[in-house]
């Protein structure tokens, strides 16, 4: 086992659906640790120090979206929501409680890996660039957060200065799925479910600016009933 692979924690009760994923893990190259219930998983979080977190929000001794809190309270380590619920709250909840991602079951191995591309790419990325670097690079698009200004391909965009903080919020978090509701307030300073039509235009009205086919996104990803993410090109 080499110390450069990364190590995972991977949480979940389920014996079958923890060795698919422990399988799919050993064949591409991960360490990993795991833990089948929430009280091992923050003190395996705690004492191993993993670089990502799967996991199930259904747990025995605990709701999963209790162990982000906990494990929020001292790292910003990636957390990848496994869900056997297809309900969208489960996943809100779980994201706005510091979850970076979400997988639903079944999932296929195909879709847990490319989690894990986007999640270690953006950590990558982050190492290389830091977090509070002032300028965003992503594909052709730029903003830098300085001046307050965005570009395409070097052209500036012209964006009304709810779309530039629309887009900072996602150039910021970029390779998360933010929220409807964490977008709203970080953008509107707003609480309220019936403004997440003024976000629809906003979004709408970026993506005609930034994408060379708005009805096919490239940065933007719409997750229905969830959210947005900017996804690294
Ligand atoms: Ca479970």
């Amino acid at each position: 086992m080499s110390e450069d692979k990364p190590l995972l924690l991977v949480v979940e009760d389920d014996a079958a659906i923890r060795n698919l994923i422990a399988t799919t893990l050993d064949v591409h190259g991960y360490r990993y640790l795991t833990a089948t219930s929430g009280y091992s998983a923050v003190a395996a979080a705690a004492t191993h120090s993993p670089q990502a977190i799967l996991l199930d929000l259904g747990l025995p001794d605990m709701d999963g979206v209790d162990v982000i809190r906990k494990v929020r309270s001292w790292t910003d380590t990636p957390i990848i929501v496994i869900s056997a619920r297809s309900e969208d709250a489960d996943k809100i909840v779980a994201l706005d409680a510091g979850a970076d991602d979400y997988l639903t079951k079944p999932f296929s191995v195909e879709e847990l890996l490319a989690r894990l591309r986007v999640t270690f790419r953006r950590l990558a990325r982050e190492e290389t660039e830091g977090a509070t670097a002032s300028i965003f690079k992503n594909g052709d698009l730029e903003v830098s957060y300085g001046s307050g200004t965005a570009s395409l391909a070097g052209e500036e965009l012209h964006l009304t200065p709810i779309e530039y903080k629309l887009l900072c919020l996602l150039a910021k978090n970029v390779g998360k799925v933010l929220t409807h509701q964490f977008i709203l307030k970080e953008v509107w300073g707003s609480t309220d479910e019936r403004d997440l039509a003024s976000l629809r235009v906003f979004m709408g009205s970026l993506r005609k600016k930034i994408e060379a086919d708005p009805s096919h996104p490239r940065y933007i990803q719409t997750h229905v009933g969830v959210g947005y993410r900017m996804l690294r090109v």
